[in-house]
């Protein structure tokens, strides 16, 4: 089993540092060929229009839209943008694989960036969250499932093998949410 990080900016090592502590095999994905090697990709944090440009080229967002529409993926900020079916502030393409409406820097300049602590699916005990510039799921669709949410506000969701987050998960210490999906890999099927 191998996990494809995409490696094109934003904090993918620090992704890939995480899944290797917690026994997976990792590749930095930079070329649109490499998803054929892998079973499962996680698509990081960073700026989603520059995502997209990058991906204009050689077919990469046709065929990393192929990859997410049968391979469990995780996306988280950025890339759970990427992932999203709607996008708003502004409207902007995306890889149309998970129903939900996703509105980009939603939470102002005075708390851009925040670190907070909320109840989740995964565990009892409370998940740190952090939040860079974070967009904010606005609506959701029946299909998903709520793996928790702050404020209110729905942050980490799943729909069949895909799971997105608004926050950072790979700079906070507790592991649970790539531990939940690796199992997403090893298990390989829809779960709901
Ligand atoms: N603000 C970024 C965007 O709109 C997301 C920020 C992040 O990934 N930390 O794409």
């Amino acid at each position: 089993m191998k996990i494809g990080v995409l490696a094109i900016q934003g904090d993918y090592e620090a992704h890939k540092a995480r899944l290797e502590q917690l026994g997976a095999k990792v590749t930095l994905v930079r070329k649109p060929e490499q998803l054929d090697a892998i079973d499962g990709i996680v698509i990081p944090g960073g700026e989603s229009s520059t995502f997209l440009n990058f991906l204009a080229e050689r077919g990469f967002l046709e065929k990393l839209r192929d990859f997410v529409s049968t391979k469990p993926t995780f996306g988280t900020c950025a890339g759970a943008i990427l992932l999203a079916k709607h996008v708003e502030n502004p409207p902007q393409q995306s890889l149309d694989a998970m129903d939900i409406r996703i509105r980009r820097n939603a939470y102002g300049r005075q708390i851009d960036s925040s670190i907070r602590e909320a109840q989740s699916k995964l565990g009892q005990k409370p998940l740190e969250m952090v939040f860079i510039r974070a967009p904010k799921i606005v609506g959701t669709g029946k299909g998903v499932e709520v793996l928790a949410t702050a404020d209110g506000d729905p942050v980490l969701v799943r729909q069949g093998k895909i799971m997105a987050a608004t926050f950072h998960p790979e700079l906070s210490a507790d592991t649970r949410v790539h531990q939940e999906f690796v199992k997403m890999v090893k298990n390989g099927h829809r779960r709901k």
